[in-house]
């Protein structure tokens, strides 16, 4: 089972909890030919250089962000997209700054929900006594449950955003709405 491989990440995710590509290379040649990811990394599995046009999906935050794409002897957090594919769903967290999430029903945040979790699919909301999914939650872009990840390695919390237009691209993949959050380790 594959986990975020960095310590800091922004991942993108699919509404559909349940989904995951029939075959990985055709992920990899729809994230080519719109120039999201390059080449693959060889030492390293599932994983990409940026390709040509990853600054026209993803915005960065600030006048001069200091991200570095290309690995060196000096560098080993540089910028690269890594690909998730579980067999299950699984629900990925910030445990840095995390934010508690809030119920479907009351809306209300749930500060005990790791202690509420049941079989890492469900919360039981201690604030108005129902049981709801994981993915039904407001996670505040803390946190996501998917089959499906595409991980952004090496960004901190709300240091770039995917562009909504790269969002709808992604549609292409599956014919969802693509989420995205961030996971701080
Ligand atoms: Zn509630």
């Amino acid at each position: 089972m594959t986990k975020p491989l960095a310590n800091a990440s922004l991942i993108l995710y699919p509404s559909d909890t349940l989904w995951q590509p029939e075959k990985s290379e055709s992920v990899i040649n729809n994230l080519q030919q719109t120039q999201f990811i390059g080449d693959k990394i060889q030492n390293k599995n599932h994983s990409f250089y940026v390709g040509d046009k990853f600054l026209e999906q993803i915005a960065f935050m600030g006048c001069a962000p200091h991200i570095e794409f290309v690995a060196n002897e000096e560098n080993s957090k540089f910028c690269f997209i890594h690909l998730i594919n579980l067999p299950t769903p699984q629900l990925f967290y910030s445990t840095k700054q995390a934010r508690a999430p809030h119920c479907p029903v009351c809306k209300k945040a749930e500060k005990n929900w790791q202690q509420t979790l049941s079989d890492q699919s469900v919360i039981h909301c201690q604030q108005c006594n129902n049981t709801s999914p994981v993915e039904t939650f407001n996670w505040r872009k803390s946190a996501g449950y998917a089959r499906f990840f595409i991980e952004i390695c090496n960004i901190y919390p709300r240091e770039a955003i995917p562009q909504q237009s790269f969002l709808d691209s992604l549609k292409i993949l599956h014919p969802v709405d693509w989420h995205y959050f961030y996971y701080c380790q």
